[in-house]
């Protein structure tokens, strides 16, 4: 019997009493604004705001139903008794399935199909496999939060380049160029882009694939909102390009499959084999390490690829509409002005204001209930502000939304 057992309560807690617990000084500089905003957002819930969430890209939170085959797939494979660990890269029948539409898109010397937690382990998990702490990746600013959130992890830099929002926010090659470093391993390309709906052209992507050649990096292409093309514009995987580059391409079946809660993404790697051969093993040893994704989900995959296809005009043409009203109420407010997004379901719009456009969030929701997400979030040139908003509600939610944001922006000095 130790000395603790025949103490009293009041000695226990005096001799265990637990000491703070430090988290890591990388994990506590991680920021992810689009769910940062609930804090405050549930504070004006408390004080009675009715809340609208433009803040989170999730389609199953407005008229977006997912369709019936790929919800009965997963269901008969349960059924089945598919409900054990699958293979660490994924099934056969799910990888087959991505290679046929890699091939569709015209990506060759695929070396590695890998199915993940969506296309956020995908990102997580190719990162982690290249970089060792204190190198860099060229990342797009503005751009989705989680690649930064991801290298600060990892003790890495990230090392922002400059979308041209004069130039319809295409990708700045020569800014691109001058951040390039002996530290640089890669470059990533979010196409069409989150949060600015913008379409790269062909010349652009090869501009992006001359550099990556020339200093010898990784480029990685996330194509998660390539099938959500609001206008008639070719979406060109960027691998396709250069088959004998290094590409990692990241896609999944959140947004154009309606199902972001499966958790379904993958990755592909291609190129030359000698040259990702050791990173391609790393890269699969790392999936290894956590046995694999849910097993049931996976029998989504091939359904949704290769089966009906009927609902994603449907979507294009809602999300169209939901565009042009955004684009048309947002232009029309004096100190706003709103690059009309070509894919996806984001707006970037900037703000003529002296003060930050966190500051201007934060008193827009605890006002209006309204849920946007700041710019500085995203990234931004110096000086210039922005919030980010989703334009997946129906038509009257969100033009009461864009109204009262209007009317704010009208005041707000
Ligand atoms: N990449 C981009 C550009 C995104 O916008 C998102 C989600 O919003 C993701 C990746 C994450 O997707 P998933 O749900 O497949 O993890």
């Amino acid at each position: 019997m130790t000395e603790h057992r025949n103490a009293t309560p009041e000695s226990w807690t005096g001799v265990l009493a637990p000491s703070e617990i430090k988290p890591s000084e990388r994990a506590a500089r991680v920021r992810y604004a689009i769910r940062d905003v609930m804090v405050v957002a549930q504070q004006a819930r408390a004080a009675g705001k009715r809340l609208i969430p433009l803040n989170i890209g999730d389609p199953l939170q407005f008229d977006f139903p997912t369709p019936e085959h790929i919800i009965e797939a997963v269901y008969r494979a349960m059924r089945a008794g598919y409900n054990g660990y699958a293979p660490s890269l994924g099934t056969e029948e799910a990888i087959e399935a991505i290679r046929s539409e890699a091939t569709r898109q015209g990506i060759r010397n695929i070396q590695e199909i890998m199915v993940t937690y969506g296309a956020s382990e995908a990102i997580e998990s190719a990162l982690v496999s290249l970089l060792n702490p204190g190198e860099n990746v060229l990342l797009p600013s503005p751009g989705y939060p989680l690649y930064e959130a991801v290298l600060t992890k990892l003790g890495c830099e990230p090392m922002p380049y400059c979308l041209d929002e004069s130039n319809g926010w295409q990708p700045d090659l020569d800014d691109m160029a001058s951040h390039i470093n002996k530290k640089t391993k890669g470059i990533v390309v979010i196409h069409p882009n989150n949060p600015t709906g913008a379409v790269y052209s062909k010349e652009t992507l090869r501009g992006i694939l001359d550099l990556a050649a020339r200093h010898g990096l990784v480029v990685f292409s996330d194509e998660i909102y390539s099938k959500l093309l609001l206008d008639p514009v070719e979406f060109i995987s960027i691998a396709s390009l250069a088959p004998e580059q290094p590409v990692v391409t990241f896609n999944g079946l959140s947004k154009a499959y309606l199902v972001p809660g499966f958790r379904i993404g993958w990755a592909i790697l291609s190129g030359d084999a000698r040259s990702v051969a050791r990173y391609r093993e790393v890269l699969a040893r790392i999936l290894r390490a956590r046995l694999s994704v849910n097993h049931p989900a996976q029998f989504a995959i091939r359904p949704a690829l290769e089966g009906s296809q009927e609902h994603i005009p449907q979507v294009v043409e809602k999300l169209r509409r939901r565009r042009d009203l955004t684009v048309s109420i947002l232009n029309a407010v004096p100190g706003v002005h709103c690059v009309s997004p070509q894919a996806a379901f984001y707006a970037f719009p900037r703000l003529d204001i002296a003060r930050s456009d966190t500051e201007f969030v934060l008193d827009l929701i605890r006002e209006t209930g309204v849920i946007v997400v700041p710019g500085e979030g995203f990234g931004q040139a110096a000086g210039s502000h922005h919030f980010r908003l989703v334009f997946l509600p129906p038509e009257d939610t969100l033009r009461e939304a864009l109204e009262q944001i209007g009317q704010f922006a009208r005041k707000w000095k």
